[in-house]
């Protein structure tokens, strides 16, 4: 026989959730929609495709066994009766044609047991969502559909309340620490984890690509524009290389370490503790009210990017305020 397939594991803070399932499921009480629902780096992935095997697994215990026909086909994402739906590019939406073809598919029962997972469940359009609800109003027996999001609050609240909902939580600190400590030991996650909070996967991602170097370089742009009285258009056609999403994300942060210095001396969570003193800089010259008014503004741009045509100028504009709001 040929090796057998990597069986996907859970994280070791999945198992209090996972108990919970297993042991509702056990019991008999398998609902027909769960909604896996949490930020992101949490694993819901990886939690969804566990709890997808132990569905298929010929076992019949709810916990994958790894070795059966079904567990190793479901591994490869090759089993017969384990469908997945996802956005067909990252930011699209998932349309309803995509929906209608689950629906075809669920009503196909030859099969005792039939799963479905949407990945990025909140980008389906709104026919999509509502083709979805019906189906669930009148579930196929043995149909199972595990619908994965970090951002719940876009889906319809009709929707939600169809789905049994698994929240995934962040870690404790210690916890993240301690599991990311395992995947790389020469690594401080400390600043790492500052960043991105208490999700230890966004924080591999983070580590990998090097955010807090980009993030670095955001902050200089700033301390540059408020010193040297750089330039904001040419600051912001450097910066607007990267994501420009990203890059305001990035600025929101500094400027919130900027308020949470000026109010509480710095005291509690930062995102940057590690670049405090640098970050205190300008604090003192700040007016309180309009660096508040500047946040304010950073979160509403953070909403209006995904539909704006022109990020770069958005940009612009953020960073001659910067500059005015330090003279
Ligand atoms: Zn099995």
């Amino acid at each position: 026989m040929s090796s057998l397939p990597d069986i996907p594991e859970l994280l070791p803070w999945h198992a209090p959730l996972w108990r919970q399932w297993l042991k509702q499921h056990q019991a008999g009480r398998t609902p027909h929609a769960l909604l896996l629902s949490g930020p992101k780096g949490l694993g819901k992935q990886r939690f969804a495709d566990y709890l997808c095997q132990g569905l298929v697994c010929q076992q019949n215990t709810g916990e994958p066994c790894g070795v059966c026909q079904a567990c190793r086909l479901a591994a490869v994402d090759n089993h017969p009766d384990v469908s997945r739906i996802q956005p067909a590019e990252a930011g699209k939406m998932i349309k309803v044609e995509a929906i209608r073809q689950l629906i075809h598919c669920s009503g196909l029962t030859a099969s005792t047991r039939r799963v479905f997972v949407l990945q990025s469940a909140e980008a389906m359009n709104a026919s999509a969502a509502n083709a979805l609800l019906k189906t669930l109003e009148e579930p196929a027996p043995g149909v199972v559909m595990i619908l994965i999001t970090a951002a719940p609050q876009w889906l319809p609240a009709t929707l939600r309340s169809r789905c049994q909902v698994l929240p995934f939580r962040p870690v404790a600190q210690d916890q993240a620490q301690h599991w990311l400590r395992g995947q790389q030991a020469d690594v401080d996650w400390s600043d790492i984890l500052a960043f991105t909070g208490a999700q230890p996967l966004l924080a591999l991602q983070a580590h990998a690509e090097g955010w807090l170097d980009a993030a670095r370089q955001t902050l200089q742009c700033l301390m540059d524009l408020r010193r040297q009285g750089a330039n904001p258009v040419q600051a912001a056609k450097v910066l607007s290389e990267r994501s420009v999403l990203t890059v305001i994300h990035e600025i929101h942060c500094i400027c919130s370490d900027m308020a949470h210095i000026l109010v509480a001396d710095g005291q509690g969570r930062l995102f940057f503790p590690s670049w405090k003193d640098l970050v205190a800089q300008p604090v003192k010259q700040l007016d309180m009210k309009a660096l508040l008014s500047y946040i304010d503004q950073l979160n509403d741009l953070r909403r209006q990017l995904p539909r704006n045509p022109n990020p770069t100028m958005l940009l612009e504009k953020l960073l001659i305020d910067w500059f005015r709001l330090n003279r």
